[in-house]
């Protein structure tokens, strides 16, 4: 098959991750028989830099002429102090809000050789397999009124948490789509004791509940569901929530899986299909690890690529229905990482640590086609 594939590499390990996964989907391609077309563009700081705006007019065309993106991570210190809606991270709410982008899927599994890299007991632990279903342009991040004001004595900063049915029921219906393909459970998270939004989604993921009578629904409070997560990860299949409560528990979902350096994530758009299918119907789907720009270490070769790398198999599923493609891509990371190779971000004794590029070399290697 053919394909576009928007690269937008964004700052500080983004630039460094980013070739490896591009390197790894070249090399799919070489042994699979694909065509894959990479152009890339700036976003976030490098694209502030060039043109004084996190989201340049050609990024956002570039990505909105291609099959799918790929995309490292935006910010730094650089430029925390710019005001909201010229920082790097406007570059990934424009790309949501252009693009439709309303479902941001998260998978958190434990490879279980690295049970011993996370800060949590192996028994806790072994056999997670979870995926977080967040609501991605919804939400506080986008609700109105929003901005800081002066007052009498001081200043007032306002957010607005809102949601709409139509908003719920899309994303429940891909959460309850992804768990037919799974282990049908649902596990709805949400705040209702305390917020009206919450108890509008409590009450619509209901609604749409008993359109699959075949998945057994449960929902929490998002407070309760952070200790549960903790307690005991095993007990989730699917969870589905908002995007602010999303963003913070699938941090520490990762952090069960030993390191943020290993989880990828996919965005999608457009209808959800039969047998769980979404990003159909021509949207466009973006891939990105769920870690930011790591300015701590970047350009020290001390990046794990394998949530890049991964978030590419998920663009070859996902995108583009090359399931056995994206197999092999996992199953190259399981081999290297059986073999005893760690970057510094999961090292543990006995193992062989690496840097970033010598991991990246490996998977491909993994893949038999260096
Ligand atoms: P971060 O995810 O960049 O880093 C958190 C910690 O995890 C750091 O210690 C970092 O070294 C480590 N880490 C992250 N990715 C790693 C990898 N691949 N391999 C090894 N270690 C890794 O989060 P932060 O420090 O809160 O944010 C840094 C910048 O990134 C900020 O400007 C923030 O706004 C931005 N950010 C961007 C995104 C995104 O682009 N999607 C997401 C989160 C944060």
């Amino acid at each position: 098959m053919k394909a576009r594939i928007a690269v937008l590499p964004g700052d500080g390990i983004g630039p460094e991750i980013v070739p490896q996964a591009v390197q790894v989907l070249e090399a799919v391609a070489a042994q699979y028989g694909h065509a894959f077309e990479f152009r890339a563009a700036d976003v976030g700081g490098a694209a502030i830099d060039k043109t004084g705006r996190p989201l340049p007019e050609e990024a956002l065309t570039l990505a909105k002429a291609s099959d799918a993106i790929l995309l490292g991570a935006v910010g730094g210190p650089k430029w925390d102090g710019l005001p909201y809606d010229v920082r790097p991270e406007r570059a990934l709410l424009g790309l949501r809000e252009q693009l439709g982008l309303y479902a941001n899927l998260r998978p958190a599994k434990l490879y279980p050789m690295l049970a011993d890299a996370s800060t949590l007991k192996p028994e806790v632990i072994t056999g997670t397999d979870l995926l977080v279903v967040r609501e991605l342009t919804g939400g506080i991040y986008f609700g109105k009124p929003k901005g800081i004001e002066k007052t009498a004595d001081g200043e007032r900063g306002v957010n607005t948490e809102v949601y709409t049915t139509a908003e719920i029921v899309r994303i429940a219906k891909v959460a309850f789509e992804a768990a037919r393909r799974r282990r049908k459970k649902v596990t709805s998270v949400d705040k209702a004791n305390v917020l009206e939004s919450s108890e509008l989604w409590r009450r619509v993921v209901s609604d749409v509940a008993k359109g699959y009578p075949d998945i057994e629904l449960t929902h929490l409070y998002v407070d309760n569901c952070a200790m549960q997560l903790i307690r005991n990860p095993k007990q989730f299949d699917v969870l589905v929530t908002t995007n602010l409560f999303g963003d913070i528990l699938s941090d520490e979902a990762a952090m069960l899986t030993g390191s943020i350096g290993m989880l990828p994530s996919a965005s999608l758009g457009g209808r959800v299909g039969a047998g769980g299918r979404i990003g159909a119907g021509g949207r466009i789907g973006l891939y990105e690890p769920i870690h930011g720009s790591a300015p701590d270490i970047a350009g020290r070769d001390l990046a794990n690529p394998i949530a890049t790398i991964a978030s590419a198999a998920m663009m070859l599923s996902y995108s583009f229905n090359l399931d056995k493609e994206a197999a092999a891509i996992e199953r190259a990371i399981v081999r290297v990482l059986e073999k005893g190779y760690r970057t510094k971000d999961i090292q543990s004794p006995g193992c062989t640590l690496v840097g970033m590029k010598e991991m990246g070399r490996l998977i491909r290697e993994g893949l038999g086609s260096v």
